[in-house]
């Protein structure tokens, strides 16, 4: 059978090497993490020693690919001089921390507008985009911007908005991705229960920005309701959604890392790993 690239959100409690213990457990072949405390300012740099060794892991592990999610604490679109920068530099330090690791994406959530019209705020956080790929140099990890539930003002409810984004960056587009996520989809109005309703969002994507700047995607049923804007992910299969995107999903995009972000209480990412795996099977 063909690899098909799928995992979980891993922890890097004790050591980011940590997280290919996990990712052995679970025999998975990709997954995401947080390179530092994703609710905190603090920044943070992974010492020679701490690189090596999460290379040595890696290298003796059966995983392909491992992306970063950006701190949620960013927000490119802040209009004022001082949090703007702040994000920027976050998200550049970021940027930094994904290429001493040897990682090739970092998820990001758009930007909340606030007090701000939704265009000004796309146009800051294009600007944001431009500002910290330009500090963290080239060479560095590709930024995935991540569709959003539309909870409060959050930018990148829909998929007009990111290409927006996407048109505004041009220029890097090198370094700007898309990471779809179900969970996010469903909740901001995207009926993608049906065959044709994934096809239909898939073809909305592949129209305005391109299916192959989608480098990755959020597995997560959602127990909000359609159109809720609730961003709470659930266990595949056992949500609002329903099996049927996971399996049309997992079979159309083998070779693009996905990764859930479900509870992990008990075994439940095995579970849902295990549910993954049997679209798959014949
Ligand atoms: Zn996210
Ligand atoms: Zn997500």
């Amino acid at each position: 059978m063909k690899k098909n690239l799928l995992g979980v959100h891993c922890s890097i409690a004790g050591g980011a090497e940590k997280a290919f213990a996990e990712a052995e457990g679970l025999g998975i072949n990709c997954f995401q993490i947080f390179t530092k405390n994703q609710r905190q300012w603090k920044e943070k740099e992974f010492t020679a020693e701490e690189r090596a060794r999460f290379r040595r892991a890696w290298e003796a592990s059966e995983v392909d690919v491992v992306f970063s999610h950006a701190s949620y604490l960013i927000n490119l679109a802040a209009a004022e001089p001082e949090r703007h920068q702040r994000a920027v530099n976050a998200l550049a330090g970021e940027l930094r921390r994904c290429a001493q690791l040897g990682l090739s994406y970092v998820v990001l959530h758009p930007g909340f507008a606030r007090e701000q019209s939704r265009p000004d705020a796309i146009r800051r956080i294009a600007e944001g985009l431009h500002a910290a790929v330009a500090a963290a140099g080239e060479g560095t990890a590709m930024v995935l911007l991540e569709n959003m539930a539309g909870q409060g003002s959050s930018i990148g409810t829909n998929i007009e908005e990111i290409k927006t984004l996407m048109d505004l960056t041009a220029d890097i587009q090198h370094r700007i991705g898309f990471c779809l996520d179900t969970c996010h989809a469903f909740a901001a109005g995207y009926d993608i229960r049906t065959k044709g309703g994934i096809e239909d969002l898939l073809a909305r994507i592949d129209r305005l920005i391109g299916l192959d700047r989608m480098k990755a995607i959020h597995l997560n049923d959602s127990k909000g309701g359609l159109g809720s804007h609730l961003d709470r992910h659930w266990h595949i299969g056992e949500g609002q959604i329903g099996e049927v995107p996971f399996r049309y999903l997992m079979r159309r995009f083998p070779a693009v890392p996905k990764v859930i972000e479900t509870p992990k209480k008990d075994d439940w990412d095995a579970r849902n790993l295990r549910r993954l795996r049997s679209f798959i099977e014949a």
